[in-house]
């Protein structure tokens, strides 16, 4: 041991990093960090976190237009971008401080520095320092794609941008139909922006169960978003005031605002992984790792987005305990990433669990399908435009619940403890046996008695 000058050296202090970090310095490893930006990494200082204080504060729109119906009458309601933006920095750096003092709490040593691979075993800091250690974390997450290199692509922001704009646009572009595209282009229509989502397929969240793709599409359209699907943008042309988007399809959009929000790469670029002797996933572009998160390389493990397995913040936070476990707490951890439930904060919300339908119906012969589509009980006095789309997709020869799919105010909520009976896998009969709660949304999820659809594979197909 004495000659590494630390037991583990973490890569990257984000959601994976820093978890891994303070659990091996609690099993007693001399751990050393390097963060090259801010401790907390992207969910906390430009994903997640930030993005989840925009979405409440652009719901309030919603909230006032209820409020009507419920005889109040606001009449001063402004909004006002800058404060917003001041209070959710203050939000951050008070996180950031968090992350930082929790660290250090555990023991672990932060160095707010860029890292890389001199050799497996050796690390060399942006300061011209050399640390040697016995094992490596890669835990470097990653970035904004920018897509191929069309004329005016400077004048494009992408999520790293947004959270930091002066003022806000009247008007917006945004090309994407994924998560982060989805969730701001609802962020900014709840501020008044008018937005334009342009998409290269035929319908949005591709991936998603059909059902939730088509019920998000009409409620963001009903919420004033125009969607224009089956094109990309070809050129972005800046002038004094505004930008000119032009499409694949011949048209083009003015607006104030043109952000790409079009999937994200593996920060793997200029790591020295070839001095390292650390081999990339060919299928996926992130460092190759097996069930424990080790790479090629025996003393080298990669967890979190680098590997672009399933990237969210909860799996890089248990893959870093899982790994931290595994190699310092003699405790062999592998991480199960089957029904991880995941949201997009789009409005209505979009809470997702388990197998899609299209998926149910290619592994099992007979599949139910239980759907209800309805005006949430809120909406109903204002006469709000919006209808909640609940779906459980079951496979009828075990009875067991194998998706569960809901668009509406609160489903990530709901769909996080839908997410434990997928996981324990309850049967439809166990959902039945549970006593509604009323009146809530949640209570159709227990009271859906006749299958809207059953699918029965012939012996032939
Ligand atoms: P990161 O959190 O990206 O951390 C990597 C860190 O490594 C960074 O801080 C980086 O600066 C640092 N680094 C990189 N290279 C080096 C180096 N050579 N030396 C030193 N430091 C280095 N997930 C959810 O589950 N829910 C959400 O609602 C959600 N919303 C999101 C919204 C947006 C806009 C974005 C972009 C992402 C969102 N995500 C969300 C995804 C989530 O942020 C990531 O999955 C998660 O942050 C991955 O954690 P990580 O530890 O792998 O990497
Ligand atoms: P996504 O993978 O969700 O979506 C990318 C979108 O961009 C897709 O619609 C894709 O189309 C489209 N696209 C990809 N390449 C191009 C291109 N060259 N030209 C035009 N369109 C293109 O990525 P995001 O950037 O939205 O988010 C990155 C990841 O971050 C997410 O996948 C998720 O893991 C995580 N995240 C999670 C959130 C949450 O949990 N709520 C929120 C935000 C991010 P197609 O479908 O046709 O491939």
């Amino acid at each position: 041991m004495a000659e590494f000058d630390v037991d583990l050296f973490v890569i990257g202090g984000g959601s994976g990093g820093v978890r891994a970090a303070r659990i091996a310095a609690g099993h007693g490893a001399r751990v050393m960090i390097a963060e090259e930006y801010r401790m907390g990494g992207t969910c906390v200082i430009r994903g997640c976190v930030p993005k989840k204080l925009l979405v409440y504060a652009s719901h309030i729109q919603h909230e006032i237009e209820d409020a009507a119906g419920f005889g109040w009458t606001i009449p001063q309601a402004t909004f006002d971008w800058p404060t917003l933006i001041a209070n959710k920095d203050k939000e951050i750096a008070r996180l950031e401080t968090a992350y930082t003092a929790n660290v250090e709490k555990s023991g672990a040593r932060i160095v707010k520095t860029r890292a890389v691979f001199e050799d497996p075993h050796t690390l060399r800091l942006a300061t011209g320092e050399t640390v040697k250690a016995n094992h490596v974390l890669i835990a470097t997450g990653g970035a904004p794609n920018h897509g191929r290199a069309i004329p005016g692509i400077e004048h494009v922001i992408s999520s790293n941008e947004v959270f930091h704009l002066d003022k806000l646009p009247k008007r917006i572009v945004i090309q994407g139909g994924g998560y982060i595209a989805l969730e701001f282009a609802c962020i900014f229509a709840g501020f008044g922006t008018d937005v334009t989502l342009i998409y290269r397929g035929e319908n949005i969240l591709r991936g998603f169960d059909e059902d939730v793709r088509t019920h998000v599409r009409a409620e963001m359209e009903k919420d004033g978003i125009t969607i224009l699907t089956g094109c990309t943008v070809d050129k972005v042309d800046k002038h004094v005031k505004e930008f000119t988007t032009h499409l694949s399809n011949g048209s083009s959009i003015a607006s104030d605002q043109v952000m790409f929000a079009i999937g994200r790469h593996p920060n793997v670029a200029n790591l020295g992984l070839e001095k390292a002797g650390v081999a990339i996933n060919p299928a996926n572009g992130g460092i190759a790792v097996d069930h424990f998160s080790k790479t090629s390389v025996d003393n080298i493990y990669a967890i979190g987005d680098v590997t672009h397995r399933i990237n969210l913040t909860p799996v890089a936070i248990r893959e870093g305990h899982a790994f931290a476990d595994t190699v310092f707490g003699e405790r062999q951890v592998k991480v199960d990433h089957a029904d991880i439930p995941t949201a997009v904060f789009s409005q209505p919300e979009v809470g997702t669990v388990g197998l899609t339908e299209a998926q149910a119906r290619a592994q099992f012969s007979h599949v139910d399908i239980y759907k209800a589509n309805f005006k949430p009980m809120k909406a109903t006095m204002s006469g709000r435009d919006t209808r909640v789309l609940m779906k459980l997709v079951v496979d009828a020869t075990s009875d067991r619940v194998v998706g569960c799919h809901i668009v509406g105010d609160g489903a990530a909520e709901m769909v996080q403890l839908v997410g434990i009976a997928v996981k324990m896998k309850a049967t439809k009969a166990d959902f039945d046996a549970t006593m509604a709660l009323h009146p809530t949304a949640a209570e159709e999820l227990v009271t859906m008695r006749i299958p809207s659809a059953r699918h029965v594979r012939q012996a032939a197909e």
